[in-house]
């Protein structure tokens, strides 16, 4: 079986015979707009030929656990992505908390580092770095990682001054500390019990490598998740080198087993901007050795190659991005005509959306509030700004504790459906004096502004899950009558001349990035969609994809979901040929339209 076939395969989420549509890489392309602005290109159906691969279902009925590859299937082909106006993007990528995590400004233009060829002789000290605005946004905000506890180790020598090397005597890596990899593969385990979908794809796999030759350069969170995936990438045939595109987000004990297992990992917690650049070379910047394949996260990595080794891109077949940032960013390159190879928006994945606005929401403000306030839930007065996503999230969790949520919304539907799932849709100002939390999750700027912090009561709790920090004005606290103090980390109380105070988390950050953790569950989904991204990319024939940003098939979101059901002992309905003919879908999916979510 050749490796696109088996790429094809993984792309195919259920068995069946080719029904009356099938997606041809050279289907004709119609154009739809979508609910954010992006315009999907959606192959049209075309009736499969002698020479139109067949599909062949992958998980078979009643079988909750995924069935072997078959041959002579054909991968649904990305459509590109052309946004009509790239402010118009709604979602984040985070972390994944792994990663992931982190966002960039929405309307804020992208800046690009000005590197420097030249990297500092001396180590900047932790702790003692400024990073100045040349790194991405999402490259220093916050994310917590509650399993690492490698910031609080004595040595204070940059990795840089350390000569490295693990057990079998190599030393093609820079890390905190080789001797934490026992702790760190103990992590890299327990990820992979919730990470079903990417252990599956190994298994899948089985001795056959779709990734053969493909030589991953990656920057992303380095944390036990991203370990997981790759080492997925590895035993699918990859050879990896990676560095973290955020300077405190490594999991120090999982770059420590990484390096012990072989991999070139460039990565500790608590980097400098000098740091951060300087990993990112090693990874590219090695005699004899040049990546074929990119996978970022907030586009640093991207932009270093065509900064510093633009001669590269003749041998990159594609690069997978994870965040909104770095999606901005390609869209830009994309705009000018500068794009070189085809790039997969993994950002934009409906499974993504959903799993990481929604669900991980509606798990991680819990979390986040309650370890850094250990505030009780029941019966408290929540106001929640913006119901999208996130807000609907936050709002179902707080419902459920006891938590009477009020919501605030600017769009009469998603007003419309706070008042139908039973919250009341006021105005801020109408509650702002009597509410026990203040949450913002709407994406917007200066949400929450000075006045309505002056009349909040004793007491009350301030935070965001939205738009980094644009949405609580933070700034307009910084007054001389006002005193701050921190009481825990990350947690401020901030108190007015007569004694109030309000508490303020994460100075207005993402609560969830800064102060909990992400489900690994969730960056399973994400994981498992750069995956496929990356091995759709590397073995599609020439000229399938072009020098675009493409989104995913519907039909492999619904693959990564798939994948997953087995973890829930899920069963899924399969179509009668009847059904399917009534609905006029295929029998094999895609069961949406592309510009579902
Ligand atoms: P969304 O666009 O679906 O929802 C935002 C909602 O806020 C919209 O319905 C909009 O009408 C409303 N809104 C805008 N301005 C408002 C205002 N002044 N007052 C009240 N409502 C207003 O987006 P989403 O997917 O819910 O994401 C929201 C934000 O959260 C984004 O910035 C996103 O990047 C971020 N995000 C955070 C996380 C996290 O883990 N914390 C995860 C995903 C996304």
């Amino acid at each position: 079986m050749s490796v696109q076939v088996l790429a094809a395969e993984m792309a195919e989420v259920e068995l069946k015979d080719v029904p009356s549509k099938e997606l041809t890489p050279e289907s004709p392309l119609t154009t739809k707009a979508d609910d954010k602005g992006i315009v999907e290109s959606e192959p049209k159906a075309v009736v499969p030929s002698a020479t139109t691969p067949t599909m062949e279902p992958i998980v078979k009925t009643g079988d909750p656990s995924p069935g072997f590859l078959t041959p002579n299937t054909k991968m649904p082909q990305a459509s590109a992505m052309k946004r009509t106006d790239p402010q118009q993007n709604g979602g984040e990528a985070f972390v994944n908390r792994d990663g992931t995590v982190a966002e960039a400004p929405r309307l804020k233009k992208i800046q690009f580092a000005d590197q420097k060829q030249e990297f500092n002789k001396r180590p900047t000290k932790i702790g003692r770095r400024s990073l100045s605005r040349s790194i991405s946004q999402s490259s220093t905000d916050s994310y917590g990682s509650a399993a690492s506890y490698t910031d609080s180790s004595d040595d204070e020598t940059s990795p840089r001054d350390k000569q490295q090397k693990n057990s079998k005597g190599n030393g093609d890596f820079c890390i905190k500390n080789i001797k934490q990899a026992d702790f760190g593969r103990r992590e890299i385990e327990i990820a992979e019990q919730e990470m079903p979908a990417l252990m599956a794809l190994r298994k899948r796999a089985q001795g056959e490598k779709p990734l053969a030759g493909a030589k991953v350069v990656g920057c992303t969170h380095i944390t036990a998740q991203t370990a997981v995936l790759m080492e997925t990438l590895s035993a699918l045939g990859a050879q990896c080198r990676w560095a973290a595109c955020n300077i405190y987000s490594t999991q120090n004990e999982v770059a420590a087993a990484l390096a012990e297992g072989g991999f070139s990992v460039f990565a500790w917690k608590g980097e400098s901007e000098d740091d951060f650049w300087w990993c990112i070379d090693r990874c590219v910047n090695l005699e004899g050795w040049q990546p074929n394949m990119i996978l970022d996260d907030g586009g640093d990595l991207t932009h270093w190659i065509y900064k510093k080794y633009p001669n590269m891109f003749k041998k990159i077949k594609g690069i997978v991005e994870e965040s909104v940032t770095g999606v901005h960013r390609l869209y830009q390159l994309s705009k000018a005509g500068k794009l070189c190879v085809p790039a997969m928006n993994v950002n934009d994945s409906v499974t993504k959306q959903k799993f990481d606005n929604l669900y991980c929401c509606r798990e991680s403000i819990l979390d986040g509030l309650k370890r850094t306030t250990d505030v009780m839930f029941g019966g408290k007065q929540v106001v929640v700004c913006g119901y999208g996503e996130v807000g609907k999230g936050c709002c179902a969790a707080l419902k459920a504790m006891g938590s009477i949520v009020y919501v605030t919304e600017i769009d009469p539907i998603c007003a419309l459906q706070a008042c139908m799932d039973g919250f009341r849709l006021v105005k801020l100002n109408e509650v702002i004096r009597q509410v026990d939390i203040v949450i913002t999750c709407t994406g917007n700027k200066n949400v929450v502004v000075r006045e309505y912090l002056d009349r909040m009561k004793n007491g009350c709790i301030v935070c965001n899950m939205g738009h980094s920090n644009t949405e609580i004005d933070v700034a307009s606290l910084r007054t001389p009558e006002l005193t701050w103090e921190r009481v825990r980390s990350q947690v401020d109380h901030v108190i007015w001349p007569d004694g109030k105070r309000i508490v303020l988390l994460a100075e207005g950050r993402l609560l969830n990035l800064s102060c909990s953790t992400v489900p690994t569950f969730v960056l399973s989904i994400t994981a498992t969609t750069q995956a496929l991204a990356l091995i759709e990319l590397y073995n599609a024939p020439e000229g399938r994809y072009k020098q675009d940003v493409y989104l995913l098939p519907k039909k492999m979101d619904e693959y990564v979901a798939s994948l997953h059901l087995p973890t829930f002992d899920a069963h899924l309905t399969e179509l009668s040929d009847e059904q399917a003919k009534y609905l006029g879908l295929n029998k094999n999916g895609p069961f949406k339209p592309n510009y579902y979510r």
